[in-house]
C-alpha cells in the first residue's frame, strides 16, 4: 500500500504524495496542492447562486455542470438545454457570440445555424485553423425565446458563467461577436462601430471585436470589415494572415 503509507512532518501526520509536494515546496519548486473547493448544492436559482457556483468552479467540467443545472432566469423554462462551449483553448483564442439559437438550443452546441456556418468559414477558410482550435461561447447560455435580444438582467444574471470560462480558458485574445458581447467584454455602452477596427487591452487580454455572424449574412458588404478585425487578431496571436482569405474572400462564405 505504497500510496497510503504516511509519516509525520513537524508531528502532522501528511501522505506520501503530499509529503513529496512538501519536499519540492521546501526546494522552492512548487505550491503545494489546494483542496478543491466545494460546489453548492444544486442548481443556481438566483444571480447570487450564479455568481457564487461560478467562482467556486475549480475546472471548465465542473463549470459546464453548473451552468447545465441553472435554474436562475426565466429562459431556463423555455430551453431544450444549455449551450456552454465549442472547440479548445489551443490558439489562445476565444469567440463570445450573443445567445444560442434554435438549432443551438437544439444541439446544444453554439453557432452551429446559419450564422455558425460563417463563422465556421471565418475560421477555417478565413484563418486557416480547425473550428475546434479555437473556443466558442456565448453571453447567455440558454436561447432566448424568438431570438430576441438578451434582456439586461438575463446579461447581468448570465454573465458571471461567462466570466469564469474566460479565466478558466484563459485565452490570450477574445473576439467578441456583435454589440451584447463587444459590451460585456470591455464592460462599456458603445455602438459596435466605435468598438470594432481595433484592439483593445482589457485585464491583460486583447480584445478584437467584429461583426455578428448573424449581422454578416444580412449586410454581407461588411465582410470585408470583419476581415481587417479577424486579421488584427491574428497579428496579437502571431499567426501567418493569408493576403486572401481560403484563395477566395470572405464575400464568399455564406
Ligand atoms: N448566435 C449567437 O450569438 N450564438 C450562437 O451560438 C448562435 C447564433
Amino acid at each position: 500500500m505504497a500510496s497510503t503509507r504516511r509519516g509525520a512532518i513537524l508531528g502532522i501526520e501528511v501522505s506520501q504524495p503530499r509529503r513529496a509536494a512538501r519536499r519540492q515546496q521546501a526546494l522552492g519548486r512548487r505550491e503545494l496542492p489546494r483542496p478543491k473547493p466545494k460546489l453548492p448544492e444544486g442548481p443556481a436559482r438566483t444571480a447570487e447562486d450564479v455568481r457564487a457556483q461560478a467562482s467556486a468552479a475549480p475546472d471548465l467540467a465542473t463549470l459546464r455542470a453548473c451552468v447545465s443545472r441553472c435554474e436562475a432566469c426565466g429562459l431556463a423554462k423555455t430551453r431544450t438545454q444549455t449551450v456552454f462551449m465549442d472547440g479548445t483553448a489551443a490558439r489562445k483564442l476565444l469567440f463570445v457570440g450573443e445567445a444560442p439559437g434554435a438549432d443551438e438550443d437544439r444541439q446544444g452546441v453554439p453557432f452551429v445555424g446559419r450564422a455558425g456556418q460563417l463563422l465556421t468559414d471565418i475560421i477555417v477558410k478565413g484563418m486557416g485553423i480547425p473550428r475546434q482550435e479555437v473556443a466558442i461561447a456565448n453571453v447567455l447560455k440558454c436561447r432566448p425565446p424568438d431570438n430576441r435580444e438578451p434582456t439586461p438582467a438575463e446579461k447581468a444574471t448570465c454573465t458571471p458563467w461567462l466570466d469564469r470560462q474566460v479565466e478558466l480558458l484563459d485565452p490570450a485574445v477574445i473576439v467578441p461577436l456583435g454589440r451584447h458581447a463587444a459590451m460585456h467584454v470591455l464592460r462599456v455602452e458603445a455602438s459596435m462601430g466605435a468598438m470594432r477596427g481595433q484592439v483593445h487591452a482589457k485585464d491583460g487580454r486583447q480584445i478584437v471585436p467584429t461583426y455578428h455572424p448573424a449581422y454578416l449574412l444580412r449586410s454581407p458588404g461588411e465582410k470585408k470589415e470583419c476581415w481587417k478585425d479577424i486579421q488584427l487578431a491574428m497579428g496579437v496571436l502571431g499567426m501567418p494572415v493569408p493576403a486572401r482569405p481560403g484563395g477566395g474572400s470572405l464575400g464568399e462564405a455564406r
